[in-house]
């Protein structure tokens, strides 16, 4: 296999999972009689542009992506961080009713009502159905298409060149990341402006975020290596901003290649921590493998000491990286009961491979388990805050990564 920026032949592992289910193939009751399907879930490095990707195999570019069960608007600190952003570009960018919006990946429409509501016209872009209607039902418009540079090409030809391209935890799962940057270029007015937001490799490898790794995630991307991916479709990262969402990401801000812009100091200043942190050399990304081994270890072990002790867990979040984690380290019902989750498309449903029961968030409060395991540790302040009452009855809240906590 090629690296699928640079093309440069991919030699290096960085992680290897071993196999696992799609993480967003939640199965009802009937399917946990039928065989499950397992993929490869092994990540390479190229050791040329510093490209961090899924390793390819058969099928996976159409795999995933029918019944996506996510939807933006069930967690509250999301709907913050994306009023916040919006506020925010609306200003510096002095948009009007005179501007045009483009989201990519638009989802349940959770940012562009923000738009909508400030008289902006906008449109997403959102192949899943589901997340499409639900957008549309806030009355944004919405082309139901996967994005890359044929659609780039479209939508330029029909007069919808835009002022802002937004693309927020989109551009690590697209397969082709070369074509998606060539859309963008299309799409793009003249002196328009493309933000995007995605997971920081240097915050994944500092903080062990093995979780974060599933097979929809195409790419893990460092600063330089997407500034590299931006000059080759003619694009220039001018400005940047690390944000603390999914554990740290960057959120970049790119344009035409000439600009009139000057690209800020930051962005060299933050290409220079890659580099301090090790991320262009490759022992960096050799050493990881052991490190997220040690902490799936512990969470076993844990879990094993609690089951003997006759103590009950529970988790909470039934999102992906909570189903690599489980999924990695063999975790079934007979040790993790049950997962809550707040998302009603989910509940009544089992997790991909460990077959874990998905119930509401009210059942916690009904059992009143001994500890509760936060699966998505990004948003573990807001899980407990919302069961501060199970809290003072005595159950404990545990994460595992990026190492074993329980408070
Ligand atoms: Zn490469």
């Amino acid at each position: 296999m090629n690296c699928r920026h640079c093309k440069a032949p991919l030699k290096h592992t960085f992680l290897d999972l071993g196999f696992a289910p799609p993480s967003n193939a939640y199965l009802t009751e009937a399917d946990l009689n039928k065989p499950e399907i397992y993929y490869p879930l092994k990540v390479k490095v190229c050791d040329s542009c510093w490209l961090v990707q899924t390793e390819d195999y058969a099928e996976a570019d159409s795999l995933f992506t029918p019944k996506y069960a996510y939807f933006s608007s069930t967690s509250a600190s999301w709907l913050d961080h994306g009023k916040r952003y919006v506020d925010q570009v609306i200003e510096e960018l002095e948009l009007t009713n005179k501007s045009f919006v483009i989201e990519v990946a638009s989802n349940d429409g959770y940012l562009l009502k923000n738009f909508l509501h400030a008289g902006i016209p906008c449109l997403g872009i959102e192949p899943t159905g589901s997340t499409a209607t639900a957008a549309e039902k806030l009355g944004i418009p919405v082309w139901r298409n996967f994005f890359g540079e044929a659609l780039g090409k479209i939508l330029s030809i029909e007069g919808k060149q835009a002022d802002l391209i937004i693309g927020n935890n989109v551009y690590a799962h697209v397969p082709d990341v070369n074509d998606f940057t060539k859309g963008l270029k299309s799409v793009l007015k003249r002196e328009g402006t493309i933000t995007l937001e995605f997971p920081h490799v240097m915050r994944l490898i500092e903080r062990v975020q093995f979780d974060t790794v599933y097979h929809e995630h195409f790419s893990y991307l460092s600063l330089y290596t997407a500034s590299r991916i931006f000059a080759t479709a003619g694009l220039r990262i001018w400005n940047v901003e690390e944000l603390p969402t999914h554990g740290g990401s960057l959120r970049v801000y790119g344009c035409h290649e000439d600009d009139a812009r000057e690209t800020q100091q930051g962005v060299a200043d933050l290409i220079g921590q890659e580099i301090n942190q090790g991320l262009q050399q490759l022992d960096t990304y050799l050493e990881f493998q052991p490190r997220a081994d040690n902490i799936k270890n512990h969470l076993l072990a844990f879990l094993i000491e609690q089951k003997r002790n006759g103590k009950a867990v529970a988790a909470y979040g039934a999102a992906a990286k909570g189903n690599t984690l489980l999924n990695y380290a063999g975790i079934k019902p007979d040790l993790l009961s049950f997962v809550c989750d707040a998302a009603p498309s989910k509940q009544g449903q089992f997790m991909p491979g460990s077959h874990i029961p998905i119930l509401p968030p009210e059942q916690l409060a009904e059992v009143k388990p001994d500890f509760v395991l936060i699966l998505p540790w990004n948003i573990a302040e807001e899980v407990k805050t919302q069961n501060a009452k199970l809290a003072k009855s005595g159950t404990r809240f545990v994460t595992a990564v990026p190492k074993l906590s329980i408070q």
